[in-house]
């Protein structure tokens, strides 16, 4: 089964029971205050698998209460990183958080199987890819913080010798993370572990499209020793429980991954309440630019890797491909070959390399880029139809003859549709990468050094990628310049975004007062 029209759909993997669908707030799994559920459904087949609570405003009180109780009076934020101590009631009482979390990270890789096929009924994730890296990367970025959770300290300031002054690095408090669907565990964990290792306290509202593995990470935290009302969970919608968190007036930092325009109310909303911190993963419509000298075999696969992985619904997806003239016409004969290879179909199959688009409304937003596109004048090179007859899947579909000023060029359509461009110099190649409200990614190929630390300082954007695309690290900090957000996640300065610093003077007794 290709591209061209059939589906692969042989699935071996059999579907999880679906064993938690309640709200978790203070260490307990509860109905929502209201009594609402909603309907959750499966990509591949548009069905409902589950219901699942329905958090709203009352739910987040609920929630931010907890959290703030275990934040002022738990003992959270008060456990060393590691056991450092003689006093053996304390160690008793107060186990360490980094070994709290990586006993987690230790129960998640128990249960792999299980949270990979929940990620893949819910939001057609790769399985194969989830149970081998995805799942096994949220493990590792727990234990990453759990790491640093005993090196977070201040340093001595010069201030004069009549003072000793230095700084004390202390969490920032309650945190709301409001999460998208694309990846819900990756998301979950890039915002969760280093919060925790940060001893600070949290809601998390996943997003209503995939809420199943997120509350099943809640069991988890707990069955690890996370003391009940660090790690709560509500379910529910943006309008309602998303608004309710950036809104609050208790809660201390809101870190919200998902689009710009959503990204803009979320400010807004910390604006108008208590001026909570805010830290913005926005959109992206990242620029691949292949130069001439590229090997273009690896020019194509990553090409195709960038924008066709996870559906392209990925915020890093290279939906802009910008081809040196000098190998235009052959990458352009290439690709289309290669697309044929490219597997579309049920996410549990093996050979499968794309998946469903999440949801109805995902999947008639793509199509009708797609119809811009051809309306615009862009030529066809590859795919633009549906596939299948149930389930959200679209052909990968790849543009030619495509203007910098089309919607196709410009707008972030998370979908698996590349907009293909010419250059011929490299200072066209940074004007027409840097042409574009969003700053995510981007990417360059070539082999030549001097061109590509050229490109790479002269793109506008959080993270680039040189002969290599979507290559992740939980050490590299990810974010963007530009409308793409701003805060960076991943690695230490990941951390540091839920610690406040304190500067502490005392006089010595030499001061004259
Ligand atoms: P979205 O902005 O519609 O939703 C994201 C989350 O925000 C969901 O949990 C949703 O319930 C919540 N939300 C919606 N309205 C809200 C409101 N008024 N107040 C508070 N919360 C609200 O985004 P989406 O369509 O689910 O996700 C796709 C977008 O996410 C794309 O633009 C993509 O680029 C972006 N994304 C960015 C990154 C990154 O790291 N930069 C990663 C993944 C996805």
């Amino acid at each position: 089964s290709d591209s061209n029209g059939s589906l692969a759909s042989e699935s071996s993997v059999k579907i999880p029971t679906i064993k938690y669908t309640k709200l978790f707030i203070n260490g307990e799994f509860v109905d929502s205050v209201s009594g609402k559920t909603f309907e959750t459904m499966d990509p591949r087949t548009g069905e409902v698998i589950a219901r699942v609570a329905e958090g709203d405003k009352e739910d987040v009180d609920l929630a931010v209460e907890a959290a703030r109780a275990a934040f002022e009076n738990g003992p959270w934020p008060r456990l060393p990183g590691s056991v450092c101590t003689l006093n053996r009631t304390l160690e008793k009482e107060f186990t360490e958080r980094g070994r709290i979390m990586l006993k987690f990270a230790d129960l998640i890789d128990q249960h792999v199987e299980e949270l990979a096929s929940l990620d893949t009924v819910n939001a057609g994730n790769l399985f194969g890819d989830g149970k081998i890296a995805g799942i096994p990367s949220v493990a590792n970025s727990l234990r990453y913080y759990a790491g640093a959770a005993d090196k977070i300290h201040g340093e001595v300031l010069k201030m004069s010798r009549d003072f000793h002054a230095y700084t004390l690095l202390e969490p920032i408090g309650v945190v709301g993370h409001i999460i998208p669907w694309n990846f819900p565990s990756t998301l979950f964990f890039t915002k969760v572990s280093p919060c925790l290792a940060a001893g600070c306290t949290m809601v998390v509202k996943p997003a209503e499209q995939t809420p199943l593995s997120a509350i099943y990470y809640a069991y988890l935290a707990k069955l690890a020793g996370v003391p009940d009302g660090v790690l709560n969970v509500i379910t529910g919608f943006g309008q309602t429980a998303g608004a309710a968190i950036s809104h609050h007036m208790d809660i201390d930092k809101v870190t919200f991954t998902g689009s710009t325009e959503v990204g803009r109310e979320v400010m807004q909303a910390a604006a108008k309440s208590n001026l909570k911190q805010v830290s913005l993963e926005l959109g992206g419509k990242s620029p691949l630019v292949i130069f001439d000298d590229a090997d273009i075999n690896m020019a194509v696969e990553l090409a195709l890797l960038g924008i066709f992985y996870n559906q392209g619904e990925i915020c890093v997806a290279s939906s802009r491909v910008y081809v040196q003239d000098g190998i235009y016409d052959e990458f352009v004969k290439k690709l289309k070959d290669e697309v044929k290879t490219w597997v579309v179909g049920d996410p549990f199959d093996p050979n499968v390399r794309q998946g469903p688009q999440v949801d109805k409304q995902q999947f008639y937003k793509v199509l009708t880029y797609i119809e811009h596109g051809k309306r615009e004048g862009a030529t066809l090179l590859t795919g633009g139809k549906p596939l299948g007859d149930k389930g959200y899947y679209i052909e990968p579909t790849v543009f030619t003859d495509v203007k910098e000023e089309m919607l196709i060029a410009k707008d972030e359509i998370f979908g698996p549709v590349m907009a293909l461009m010419k250059f011929k110099t490299i200072e066209e190649a940074i004007k027409k990468a840097n042409n574009s409200k969003y700053g995510l990614a981007a990417g360059i190929i070539t082999k030549d050094l001097n061109v590509a630390n050229t490109v790479s300082r002269s793109i506008r954007a959080g993270i680039i990628w040189i002969n290599c695309y979507l290559a992740f690290d939980g050490d590299c900090p990810f974010g963007g310049y530009k409308m793409s957000g701003f805060g960076r996640e991943l690695g230490l300065q990941g951390l540091h975004k839920y610690l406040h610093t304190k500067s502490v003077r005392r006089a010595e007794e030499t001061a004259a007062m």
